[in-house]
């Protein structure tokens, strides 16, 4: 089961039974000692919270009241999907688009990630939003691309705070955020200096802007949006004051040619 190499699933479950035996000492086949410390966290919650109860009550309780009360919408789910929305938002638990825009299930066809960022057009570095674009445009044929910012983004405020010579100190999280980038570099010379916070803010907005402009990258989105088949939409959803704003990006192209 090769991935890219060096990372196989088998060198993991090497390096998660070498973890779990120098850690303690014991020789115990893998996936037992998973099971049993499973168990050992689950007993151990302080809040008396039991993840597999709350996951089988959550799915009772949405089977009873949502499920059986809708067979139509849920008979036409059973066929297929139409999606018109495609929407890109952020990893963060308190941003769930089905939530705050009550999509309905089958209204739109989501994609999380840190920051709600949109990558350039690469099939190596980001193959897997790269599918969920194309799979959502030339295939579902989605008629709107929504990118949402939000207030008090982790992401953001990570991608503010790299430092000028770029290092980073993460695997994975810098890396990603720098998608974000130009959106940094406008912000930090339009308006410094600012607070932080002030800050972070223009930038949640101006990163939604950049990936707007990294959706042109992609030649499929280019071609559904000259065909008048696609539109893009940005927003910005402030949980702190319950706003939302939404956009159109001016891409600076009169309308006669779009
Ligand atoms: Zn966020």
């Amino acid at each position: 089961m090769a991935t890219d190499g060096d990372h196989t699933f088998d060198d993991a479950i090497d390096g998660l039974k070498k973890l779990l035996s120098e850690k303690h000492d014991l020789q115990v086949v893998a996936a037992e000692k998973i099971k049993q410390l499973t168990a050992e966290l689950e007993a151990k919650d302080v809040d008396g919270f039991n993840p597999t109860k709350r996951i089988k009550e959550g799915f009772a309780r949405f089977k009873k009241e949502k499920y059986e009360t809708n067979p139509t919408l849920y008979g036409e789910l059973a066929k297929g999907q139409n999606p018109k929305f495609l929407v890109f938002a952020c990893s963060d638990s308190r941003v769930c688009p089905s939530h705050i825009l009550d999509f309905q299930p089958g209204e739109a066809f989501v994609v999380r990630n840190i920051a709600n960022m949109v990558p350039p057009y690469d099939t190596i570095k980001h193959s897997g939003a790269g599918a969920a674009i194309e799979y959502a445009v030339l295939h579902l044929k989605v008629k709107y691309i929504v990118v949402i910012g939000h207030s008090c983004c982790g992401g953001i405020k990570g991608l503010m705070s790299i430092p000028d010579d770029g290092t980073t100190t993460s695997d994975f999280i810098e890396q990603w955020v720098k998608i974000g980038l130009p959106a940094k570099s406008k912000v930090k010379t339009d308006c410094s200096p600012s607070e932080f916070t002030e800050i972070c803010t223009k930038c949640e907005k101006e990163a939604v802007n950049v990936s707007l402009g990294n959706l042109l990258t992609y030649p499929f989105v280019r071609e559904a949006l000259v065909n008048k088949n696609l539109s893009l939409k940005g927003a910005h959803y402030d949980f702190v004051n319950g706003d939302f704003d939404l956009w159109n990006l001016d891409f600076g192209i009169s309308s006669s040619l779009l």
